[in-house]
């Protein structure tokens, strides 16, 4: 089932990552604040540490796997009873309408947010911020995307259409590129772009609790988790999370263990947000 673009996409993948890598060096949004070796090396080998765990867990891949969900007629859009195409398209509509439901999750339930935080303990972000996440945040997302397959009986083509345009945007997203601002903000009507989505990875609550979306920002505007922002607030905007910031932490060995750690300053009420208004005396 599909197996030419199966085979294909990793390097789509290398290829995609070596423009963005290109891109940035070209028309960079922002001044690295560490030294870029010291996260290479972290976000690389989380990248590597990701793919063995994908390898190891995920005996046929995802598409695959919807391939033996539809033939074997399980799942809930078999049961609507729509014509391949408009299924195909719903298909990629949910299943990035579940990743972003996924996401706000991750971002609401404490254990969770333990997993996802090493993601945004990056303090600088770019190509290599996409692929960095913690072995156990991987698992539960690869659980995640299975379940939605077998429970929704997703087309195959969706499924893959679904990762293809993930890996694009994502990648997209969190390179350090500056685009026309013009350009950024018609382009965010429909996908999420680097400025959209530094938004997500800024130091204040109210913004890391923004922008979720992973490949259409409709669904941020449709469930209020959209934040606009200025050229001002992208200049000062400090990335990461306000704990989490010694140069140890940003060291493989400990990152892979920044969900088992205290965590130093707990996230901060809402209300206590230097972007909201506190009106206690
Ligand atoms: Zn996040």
């Amino acid at each position: 089932v599909l197996e030419g673009p199966t085979i294909l996409y990793p390097f789509v993948f290398y290829a995609l990552v070596a423009c963005v890598a290109a891109a940035e060096m070209v028309v960079p949004a922002r001044r690295a604040t560490v030294p870029i070796d010291r996260r290479w090396i972290t976000n690389i080998g989380l990248f590597l540490i990701g793919l063995a765990t994908n390898r190891l867990l995920a005996a046929v891949s995802a598409v695959a796997f919807a391939d033996m969900v539809t033939r074997a007629g399980l799942g809930l859009l078999p049961l609507l009873d729509i014509s391949a195409w408009p299924a195909v398209i719903l298909g990629v509509l949910v299943l990035d309408l579940w990743k972003y439901v996924e996401h706000r999750v991750m971002h609401a339930v404490p254990i969770l947010w333990r997993l996802h935080l090493l993601h945004h303990a990056d303090v600088d972000i770019d190509f290599t911020s996409t692929e960095r996440h913690h072995p156990f945040e991987t698992m539960f997302g690869l659980a995640t995307t299975w379940a939605a397959i077998a429970l929704l009986g997703l087309p195959p083509l969706a499924v893959l259409l679904f990762l293809f345009f993930a890996m694009v945007t994502t990648l997209f997203g969190h390179a350090n590129l500056r685009l026309p601002r013009r350009l950024d903000r018609w382009l965010q009507w429909v996908v999420i772009t680097p400025a959209y989505h530094t938004v997500h990875h800024g130091t204040p609550r109210a913004e890391t609790d923004s922008n979720f979306a992973n490949i259409l920002t409709l669904w941020d505007r449709l469930f209020a988790s959209y934040r606009a922002s200025t050229p001002e607030r992208d200049a000062e905007r400090i990335l990461g999370l306000a704990y989490f910031r010694d140069p140890r932490s940003a060291r493989l060995d400990r990152a892979l263990c920044l969900p088992f750690l205290a965590i130093p300053d707990e996230r901060p009420p809402v209300a206590a947000n230097a972007d909201r208004v506190s009106l206690a005396p």
